[in-house]
């Protein structure tokens, strides 16, 4: 259930109605709109509340509407509820620090776009510290790079581990960026949040609940990849988890879908990024990468995904995608990034954005 307040209304008003929320058993989620405020009613699950307490009943509802200074109550028709844009009107800003910009932060999910770019998998030393000086140079802000590998084969690479992570923040030092990176399994969360600025949530993982709730516990930014097979409102309602335990900076991505399509290995549901977000208030980036599966395909739907209005890109690049320990099919050489780099910049512009410049 939401609260849309007067315009111009009291705090005083607003204290009320959240003080009254909690008197109820309930907890009143407050998200002051440039046009109005709106106070989303988060119901209580699974907690011993007196009879009547903490549900959201009709006459709870009309009780709320009696309220002065209250302009309106109305009931989220979705099934998530955090994550939808009735919730939350405005566009929700991710902060990150990054030490390479002037601001000594990016917001995504403003009006920059944003660009996240480095290996697949973080291999060894030098093909880290190489790939990120070359994103870094082209205009990448967030360097990406897997030390925990989800493998669809138990012989593929797994990934260095914590190995992996120390060279990703020897990287993040000494090129000024901030470092996503996967995180598998829920007791692997506090290392990952000891190296990493966002935590990457994989297409395997987006309905391991245990996991969400525990990044939903933590305090970094979570990068919420779209499952494979997720319909969007299962990917939103993998959102909700995630919001639902207290962390509110969920980046959507998405990462392509399977499809009976076998001449990409996914199908890029670019319609995923101008629908996500008028459903939710989250912002969302894409990584045509995987996306594709092709490194032919992923310039053109790079600038296609900035085109349909995505807040940023996940794009994986390789020194010598030949000798990959993985992706390297889909991995864009160091100078093939370059290139895309101003592209997506003037497609950005053509739209009224620009991208987080360095
Ligand atoms: C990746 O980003 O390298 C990756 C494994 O992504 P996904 O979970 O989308 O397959
Ligand atoms: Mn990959």
């Amino acid at each position: 259930m939401i609260v849309v307040m007067k315009p111009n209304c009291s705090e005083a008003s607003i204290e009320r109605i959240l003080r009254f929320l909690e008197q109820e058993g309930l907890s009143g989620h407050l998200s002051r709109g440039v046009e109005r405020t709106v106070i989303g009613v988060i119901g209580s699950v699974n907690v011993q509340n007196p009879p009547g307490k903490g549900v959201i009943t009709p006459a709870l509802g009309e009780a709320l509407e009696a309220f002065p200074e209250v302009e309106g109550v109305f009931r989220v028709s979705k099934p998530y509820k955090l994550a939808s844009r009735e919730f939350h009107p405005d566009d929700s800003i991710v902060e990150v620090p990054v030490a390479c910009v002037a601001a000594g932060k990016v917001r995504i999910g403003g009006p920059e776009v944003v660009m996240m770019a480095g290996p697949c998998t973080v291999e060894n030393e030098r093909q880290l510290m190489t790939t990120a000086e070359a994103v870094r140079k082209a205009g990448a802000v967030i360097l990406r790079g897997g030390a925990f590998k989800p493998s669809t084969s138990p012989y593929g690479f797994r990934g260095l581990g914590e190995e992996g992570l120390k060279l990703l923040a020897k990287a993040s030092r000494e090129f000024g960026m901030a470092v996503v990176t996967e995180v598998m399994t829920p007791t692997d969360v506090p290392l990952v949040c000891e190296y990493a600025d966002i935590l990457q949530i994989g297409t395997r993982n987006m309905q391991n609940y245990m996991l969400l709730d525990e990044v939903g516990r933590a305090k970094k930014p979570v990068l919420l990849k779209r499952g494979m097979a997720a319909t969007i409102e299962e990917w939103l309602l993998a959102a909700e988890y995630i919001l639902s335990q207290g962390n509110r900076d969920v980046i959507l991505c998405e990462r392509g879908i399977r499809t009976f399509e076998k001449s990409t290995r996914n199908t890029m549901d670019l319609s995923a990024i101008p629908l996500v977000k008028q459903l939710s208030h989250l912002p969302i980036v894409a990584d045509p990468s995987q996306g594709t599966g092709r490194r032919d395909l992923v310039a053109p739907m790079t600038l296609a995904a900035v085109a349909a209005g995505c807040d940023g890109l996940l794009i994986e690049v390789h020194p010598n995608p030949e000798v990959a320990l993985k992706d390297g099919a889909q991995s864009l050489t160091t100078e093939q990034f370059a290139e895309l780099m101003p592209r997506a910049q003037a497609v950005a512009q053509a739209i009224g954005r620009s991208f987080v410049t360095a």
